[in-house]
């Protein structure tokens, strides 16, 4: 049945149509009567239709027209869900404690990641499917060359998971790369920061990466005040820690720095 389904490329559209994966992916976001959820691109609900049986709160956020209409007929007189007929990348969490699931359009994952960043102070957890190349990047540790911008944003806040790896054949079209399924759950304990300094930062820290940390960073910080923090100012930047990153941001931006308060 799946397929005749017409897929939407420039939706990301690559539906799941495998019980066995759709199973485990519910397991793992482990969905509880009284969660707040939001389903990122519900689609032909393959995730949805078993996120709704657990759950009093679901919202659904899809963007394509000819998706809307379906949803609202497969969920009609279902008062625990809301159809939202809008682009993730503009929705605005409104309450604590938020529990976000998806199987992401590829097209606008990190845009999408980075929105929630900034909102993360309303997230619980998050289980998403992305690329596998996506998912080593954002869960890289420091030293190794998948370790960048993104895994040091998203490792500020978030602990960051990987979970199993989903063959193409789990989808409809399929696609060309493996994709993988991440837990992000909201760290409690994160040292403050200025996430607009820190992107800033972060970005001109990787920039050119076969360069050391002092050189890519010279018009932000100096190598004594790189020394003062405890860091080796001949470090490539995958060297440094996400912590590294934080206090080189909170130091800008306690000596009144030109990205502190952007
Ligand atoms: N959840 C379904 C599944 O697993 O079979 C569909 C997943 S498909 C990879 C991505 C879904 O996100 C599609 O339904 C697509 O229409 C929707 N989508 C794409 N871009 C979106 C956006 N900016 N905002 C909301 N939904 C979007």
């Amino acid at each position: 049945m799946q397929n005749k389904i017409r897929a939407k490329k420039k939706f990301g559209q690559n539906f799941l149509q495998d019980q066995s994966v759709i199973e485990r992916i519910i397991n793992a976001f482990n969905p509880q009567k009284g969660d707040e959820i939001y389903e990122i691109g519900p689609g032909h609900a393959a995730l949805t239709e078993h996120l709704v049986e657990y759950t009093d709160n679901l919202n659904l956020i899809e963007i394509d027209n000819d998706l809307v209409p379906k949803l609202q007929e497969k969920f009609t007189g279902k008062n625990n869900v809301t159809i939202h007929h809008q682009d993730a990348l503009l929705l605005k969490i409104p309450n604590n404690n938020t529990r976000i699931i998806g199987n992401l359009p590829y097209n606008i994952s990190t845009p999408l990641l980075i929105s929630f960043l900034y909102q993360s102070s309303k997230i619980k957890d998050m289980v998403f499917m992305l690329q596998k190349e996506v998912v080593k990047r954002i869960c890289a540790p420091a030293g190794i060359k998948a370790y960048g911008r993104l895994s040091v944003m998203l490792q500020y806040a978030f602990e960051c998971e990987e979970l199993f790896i989903v063959p193409p054949e789990a989808f409809y079209p399929r696609p060309k790369i493996d994709s993988q399924i991440i837990r992000l759950t909201s760290r409690e304990t994160t040292a403050e920061v200025d996430l607009l300094a820190m992107e800033a930062l972060v970005k001109q820290a990787f920039g050119q990466r076969r360069k050391t940390i002092k050189n890519n960073l010279k018009k932000i910080v100096s190598e004594q005040q790189l020394i003062e923090l405890g860091i080796d100012p001949k470090a490539r930047p995958e060297t440094l820690t996400v912590e590294h990153y934080i206090n080189i941001t909170n130091y800008i931006g306690s000596a009144g720095g030109s990205h502190a308060n952007e």
